[in-house]
């Protein structure tokens, strides 16, 4: 065993230190030869150190470099030392995290890091949260809370009694809403398409002026972060115009909630702490490997309500956090370990100065386009970045050229009637030096000059 691990971490080592010389995306032909991991089935044991240079020789060249400063597809962020460390040693000690019994230390880091949360984003105090995979499941789990206290309130105990014969729910969303809160919607019975879609405005936020009227039965879902521009949607009209009405608000924060950890970004985010929900990914910004989220609640017996093992595992009187009475899985993964380690090598400022520095240089990247004469679309306002090239075919052709190339990776999407090539800076690795290499790359595809 000794052995095994000190060939991995020197492994793991060769790896980190390739990274910042590596093409982005892996070239076709280490695609290719991922097949050499397959073939018929293995008869037999083989030596573990086998097994694991197998893995480096034909893996390593196949994955994405997103770890690294030059990658800004998605929302993706890489592992931060001490986060990658911690992973290492959690998958060591092999904890079940569902309860208290089978792993006292993934309970209490739990506790201890929703605590600091709380403080560093200004939550309510007695927010609740569930550790799950992503903002995908804390959308589901948050919705689940939404919808367990909007129906117990009519009188209907949908955990028991099921969606047949409820009370009507009625969903409000915006025209910008991520898939994955439909997604939420769709596995919780409430129907991707029976929402109520509010129309955006030119940054995709939310049309407060054109919101419906509310009532103690709707769930009004509201981003604070489109995936495309970064923009946050009116939350402090929404939310008050909510509470009025006594409607349930969940935010998705993906991403945008980390806004609220760097002073200077921090206005962005307020308004949304009058929500009931959020949803938030910590493998994004808070740069833990993934995977990692959030499903963050003000009341937690919601959350508890809907997610407890069974009715009799619901016990409001108990002092014990639960852990598996907060997320849609029971035995899992000890996630709170890496993100206890985010928090506490970084601390306020060191978090602060990360999602400060993404925001500053995707500034940087978008001035230079800019400067270079293409067209930015959106206000940028946090870490996102559309860049239009022309028309649709040109913009096309960059894009997949940029892929090519691999100096840096960019996604495609779809904005209001415009292609264009989106930039994400999620990554604490990313540094001044990454953006203008980058966005030389970028420059002179586009220019039509070969490098
Ligand atoms: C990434 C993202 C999601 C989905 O998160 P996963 O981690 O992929 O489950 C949801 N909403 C927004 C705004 C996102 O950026």
């Amino acid at each position: 065993m000794n052995e095994l691990l000190a060939d991995v971490a020197r492994r793991a080592t060769a790896y980190l230190e390739s990274v910042p010389g590596r093409r982005v995306a892996p070239a076709p032909e280490n695609v290719s030869r991922l097949e050499l991991l397959g073939g018929p089935v293995p008869e037999g044991p083989s030596d573990p150190a086998d097994v694991i240079r197998l893995l480096d020789e034909v893996g390593s060249p196949a994955t994405v470099t997103s770890t690294g400063g030059r990658y800004f597809g998605f929302v993706i962020g890489g592992a931060l030392p001490a986060t990658l460390a911690a992973n290492w040693l959690a998958g060591t000690w092999d904890q079940n995290a569902g309860y208290t019994v089978t792993s006292p230390v993934a309970a209490a880091l739990e506790e201890i890091a929703l605590g600091w949360l709380r403080e560093i984003i200004g939550l309510p105090a007695q927010c609740g949260a569930g550790f799950v995979t992503g903002a995908t499941t804390a959308n589901f789990a948050c919705l689940a809370a939404a919808r367990s206290a909007l129906l117990r309130r009519a009188g209907w105990n949908v955990e028991e009694s099921g969606l047949f014969g409820a009370p009507v729910l009625t969903v409000v969303v915006g025209g910008e809403v991520h898939v994955s809160a439909l997604k939420a919607l769709a596995m919780l019975g409430l129907g991707r398409a029976r929402v109520t879609k509010v129309p955006a405005d030119d940054q995709g936020r939310m049309r407060a002026d054109a919101l419906p009227p509310l009532d103690e039965r709707t769930i009004v879902c509201i981003q604070a972060g489109n995936v495309n521009t970064g923009a946050f949607d009116r939350a402090g009209e929404i939310c008050e115009r909510a509470r009025r009405a006594e409607a349930w608000v969940h935010v998705d924060g993906a991403f945008g909630l980390w806004a609220a950890a760097a002073p200077g970004r921090r206005h962005l985010f307020e308004p949304f702490l009058a929500a009931d929900s959020w949803a938030v990914d910590c493998h994004k910004w808070l740069n833990v490997p993934y995977d990692s989220g959030l499903a963050l609640v003000r009341d937690p017996s919601h959350l508890q309500q809907a997610m407890a093992l069974s009715a009799s595992a619901y016990l409001p009187s108990t002092f014990i956090r639960e852990p598996a009475n907060y997320t849609p899985e029971a035995s899992r993964r000890a996630r709170a370990v890496e993100i206890w380690a985010a928090l506490r090598s970084l601390g306020r400022s060191g978090l602060a100065e990360m999602v400060e520095r993404s925001c500053e240089l995707a500034a940087r990247f978008a001035d230079g386009l800019s400067q270079a004469g293409f067209q930015v679309l959106n206000d940028v306002v946090l870490n996102q970045v559309l860049v239009s090239f022309g028309d649709a075919e040109e913009t096309r052709r960059v894009i997949a050229e940029v892929q090519r190339d691999g100096t840096c990776w960019c996604g495609g999407t779809e904005w209001q009637g415009h292609t264009a090539m989106r930039i994400s800076v999620s990554c604490y690795q990313t540094t001044e030096e990454d953006i203008d290499r980058s966005l030389a790359a970028v420059v002179r595809i586009a220019r039509g000059q070969t490098g």
